[in-house]
């Protein structure tokens, strides 16, 4: 199984402050997502999202809340025979000193024991912050960064995220 593991706020859907957070009700989708995420799942990946929800234990937003904005998300989705395979997420406080938070790579063991077959080589994880694409670094898999600026070997830069459809098709010529 080849996994493209994607983040979800700021790389799927739409991010805010932590505070903005507590209201927000209903995903809004960034521009290019679901076009991306229909061709990367044509180019035979499943699709896994790894969330940091530190915004749950900080208190920012309920588990109802991120649960509601989730399920709403992954039913616009489904309308568009998108389907994603697990989402994994860590509501963690960032001074919890959890195992899950990205960077830290307890999600992707998590995705591991549930899906054995995973072969992180042929599998590579998306996002727009430093912790997704120091995930990437942490196991060796290939990253790719949307508007990030650290370099770093194994991670591609990207502009936005429709950019990975032309950057996926590439790599695997
Ligand atoms: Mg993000
Ligand atoms: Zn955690």
């Amino acid at each position: 199984m080849n996994v493209a593991f994607f983040d979800r706020d700021g790389t799927i859907i739409e991010d805010y402050e932590d505070h903005v957070w507590t209201g927000v009700k209903e995903p809004v989708f960034i521009k290019g997502a679901i076009e991306t995420l229909d061709h990367i799942q044509k180019q035979g990946y499943s699709i896994m999202i790894i969330t940091n929800q530190y915004l749950i234990n900080e208190g920012y937003i309920s588990y109802e809340q991120y649960e509601a904005i989730n399920s709403s998300m992954l039913h616009v989705l489904k309308e568009h025979n998108i389907s994603i395979q697990e989402v994994f997420y860590c509501p963690h406080r960032r001074d919890e000193g959890c195992r899950c938070i990205k960077p830290n790579i307890g999600m992707i063991e998590q995705a591991l024991t549930s899906y054995p077959e995973i072969r992180l080589d042929h599998s590579f994880i998306v996002g727009d912050s430093k912790a997704d694409v120091d995930l990437a670094t942490r196991l060796g898999v290939r990253g790719y960064g949307i508007r990030i600026t650290n370099e770093q070997p194994n991670v591609t830069l990207i502009d936005t995220i429709s950019d990975l459809q032309f950057v996926i098709n590439k790599n695997d010529k």
